[in-house]
């Protein structure tokens, strides 16, 4: 049996970490079994559609690399993944069921149904449609709701893959609507048509469908389908996991994280352990291991938490596992087009990679980096006033010029090939050590970059080259007089 998962979002709006991580576990076990993954976009509540949101939907899981076969963009043998393109099914499938007796329109009015309710209410019982099902089904124009009727009022027994073995009783049952008054199905029965056309095997849902799960059986009994395998992943909650994470607690757009400088592969590495384990204390994972080692056995029944400190931990070790070009390629999205251009002009970007790689938990860090300027002073001798250089201790320019020379003298030992921070280092410490390490190395980082904070000289000198650095000391000590 092939396997086919689909993700169903409405489009309501972004897509937060809740959606995604459903998105993901149906993309894993669709790719782990050679399947097919289907985008769905289910809009038959038209009053809650938002313009733009199918575009986020695609974009968000475009990020992350979920790819699906088929989704909005691409429709399959069965015809569009947007179910308001999709009504002509559902109006066939209504038909049968009222063909079959399964369906009826409702002959009630808004006010009439209300009375019901409230009577229900006063005499606490529950209120159930199927109490006020009229004795004979009138002919459906189209306009009023069609109901479902319940074929058999019983006890429903039901594996779910995550669950194990869950039941319901009568009281879960009932007359539920299949198309609405405007035209369009509701979604309990839209999303069991296209499950059906659509050849779906593995339903990857949130929990709050479980308790609607004993109605959805009585409609695939009336079809005559079988159900999917319905696999209900753990609810993903708040950091002190006292209940479900909303909006706001900072459930947010998940495209939100890709502007803050998460990599994609660190958000799928986490998300894809909120509710799923993989069995050894190990925690980085690619998305290609994920694959790999993906099983439903291994979803939790409860739920995990959200915690954004720990994304970041994760996303600080994917940078670190990331290759010089990678890294760049990232880093180019959040310097600014001065500052890169400059760099790059001047090759100086990949002997940056460490110094900056070190530095960064997230890519928008480096922005602020870039911003606050540290980055300017090394594709371009910085200007500073001439009192900058002179080390507190000791305020005198001739000295400060003294020192500057003999650390330019031992400078000037090393080669093109020897340079590098380590060997710099080497050969400026013991002067430092001897003259006192604030007198040395003070002007000697200052001359480089012109500011109070800002990477040691070495690390400095390393990047910029031998002759930058010696002709920046040299415009020092001339300042100096
Ligand atoms: N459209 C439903 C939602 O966004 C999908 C539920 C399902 O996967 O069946 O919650």
């Amino acid at each position: 049996m092939k396997v086919i998962t689909r993700f169903a979002p409405s489009p309501t709006g972004f897509m937060h970490i809740g959606g995604v991580r459903t998105a993901l576990f149906a993309y894993l076990f669709a790719k782990k079994n050679e399947g097919t993954l289907i985008l769905r976009i289910e809009d038959t509540d038209q009053a809650r559609a938002i313009e733009g949101s199918i575009q986020h939907i695609q974009d968000s899981l475009s990020w992350l690399g979920i790819d699906w076969e088929y989704g909005p963009d691409k429709p399959g043998p069965f015809g569009s993944c947007i179910q308001s393109e999709r009504m002509d099914s559902y109006r066939a499938f209504a038909q049968k069921l009222m063909d079959a007796g399964h369906a009826y329109p409702d002959p009630y009015t808004h006010d009439e149904i209300t009375a019901f309710r409230e009577t229900a209410k006063a005499e606490k019982r529950p209120f159930l449609f199927r109490d006020h099902r009229p004795e004979t089904f009138s002919v459906w124009d189209g306009k009023s709701p069609l109901r479902f009727k319940v074929p058999e009022i019983k006890r429903y027994e039901w594996n779910d893959a995550v669950r194990g073995e869950l039941e319901a009783g009568e009281e879960a049952l009932d007359d539920f609507i299949l198309m609405k008054g405007d035209g369009y199905p509701t979604y309990n029965f839209a999303h069991i048509v296209d499950d059906h056309l659509m050849g779906v095997t593995h339903i990857f849902r949130a929990d709050e469908f479980i308790s609607s799960t004993p109605r959805f059986l009585s409609l695939y009994d009336a079809l005559g389908v079988p159900a999917p395998v319905f696999v209900t992943l753990p609810a993903i909650l708040r950091d002190d996991r006292t209940k479900k994470l909303g909006k706001r607690d900072g459930a947010k757009d998940v495209l939100e994280y890709k502007t803050e400088g998460y990599l994609p592969s660190a958000m799928v590495n986490y998300l894809a352990l909120i509710g799923w384990n993989p069995g050894t204390d190990e925690e980085i994972f690619s998305k290609d291991e994920l694959i790999q080692r993906f099983s439903v056995d291994q979803i939790q029944k409860s739920g995990g938490a959200f915690n954004e400190m720990k994304l970041k931990w994760f996303n600080r070790e994917h940078i670190l596992k990331l290759s010089s070009d990678e890294f760049l390629k990232h880093a180019s999205l959040f310097l600014s087009k001065e500052t890169y251009t400059a760099l790059n002009k001047k090759n100086l970007l990949e002997s940056l990679v460490p110094l900056m790689r070190e530095r960064i938990q997230t890519f928008s860090e480096l922005k602020d980096m870039d911003e606050a300027g540290e980055f300017s002073f090394y594709a371009e001798a910085p200007t500073y006033p001439v009192s900058g250089l002179l080390p507190k201790d000791d305020m005198d320019k001739q000295r400060t010029a003294t020192r500057l020379k003999q650390v330019m003298s031992l400078l000037n030992t090393l080669n093109d090939s020897e340079w590098h921070d380590q060997k710099i280092k080497e050969v400026v410490w013991p002067y430092a050590e001897e003259k006192g390490r604030g007198l040395v190395l003070w002007p000697f980082r200052f001359t480089l970059s012109g500011r109070g904070k800002s990477p040691d000289p070495f690390t400095i000198a390393g990047v910029i080259g031998k002759k930058e650095t010696i002709t920046r000391i040299e415009d020092a000590i001339r300042a100096l007089g």
